[in-house]
C-alpha cells in the first residue's frame, strides 16, 4: 500500500490548482476581496477566517511559486519584500509585533498552493496579550 503523498508528490496536482489559486482570482477582481495593501510584485488581504486578532495574508502577485522553498530558492529578493510588506502591516495594522508563518506542504495545513506569509499579531492598544498567539493546529490535511 502506498502511504501518503508527500510534499513532492503532491506538486503537479497543485500547481495546476496554483494558476487559478483563490489569491489569484481576488487580485483580479473575479471574486471578492478587499486588497489592504500593494507594492509591484506583492498585495496583502485579511484572512477570511483569522486565527489571530490581526491576521493578514502577504501574497507575490505571481502565482509561479507553491511554496516558501520555491520562492526562497528562485527569487530571495521577492521572499524578502514580502518580509517587509510583513512587518509594515505589523506597524500599520497591529502593534508592530508579529509572527510570520508560511505554512509548507498539505500535510502542515497548507490549502492555496500560492506561496503567502500569514501575519499574526495583536491590535495597538490591545488590553491583554496574555492569550498569545495561536495560528491553530497542523489542519486535517
Ligand atoms: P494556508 O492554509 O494555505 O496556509 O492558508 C490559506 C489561508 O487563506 C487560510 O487561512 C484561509 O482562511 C485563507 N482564505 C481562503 N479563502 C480565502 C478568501 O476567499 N479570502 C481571504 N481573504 N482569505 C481566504
Amino acid at each position: 500500500m502506498n502511504g501518503p503523498p508527500g510534499r513532492l508528490a503532491q506538486t503537479v496536482e497543485f500547481r495546476d490548482m496554483a494558476e487559478s489559486s483563490i489569491f489569484t482570482r481576488i487580485l483580479a477582481g473575479d471574486i471578492p476581496g478587499e486588497v489592504l495593501h500593494e507594492t509591484d510584485r506583492v498585495f496583502v488581504l485579511r484572512d477570511i477566517a483569522p486565527k489571530a486578532p490581526v491576521h493578514l495574508l502577504v501574497i507575490p502577485k505571481t502565482a509561479e511559486y507553491i511554496d516558501v522553498v520555491a520562492l526562497a530558492a528562485a527569487e530571495p529578493d521577492l521572499l524578502a519584500e514580502m518580509i517587509e510588506v510583513a512587518s509594515l502591516m505589523a506597524t500599520v495594522h497591529a502593534d508592530g509585533d508579529f509572527r510570520l508563518v508560511f505554512n509548507t506542504g498539505m500535510g502542515a495545513g497548507q490549502t492555496v498552493p500560492h506561496v503567502h506569509a500569514h501575519v499574526m499579531a495583536h491590535p495597538q492598544g490591545a488590553d491583554s496579550h496574555a492569550d498569545g498567539l495561536t495560528e491553530g493546529s497542523l489542519g486535517d490535511a
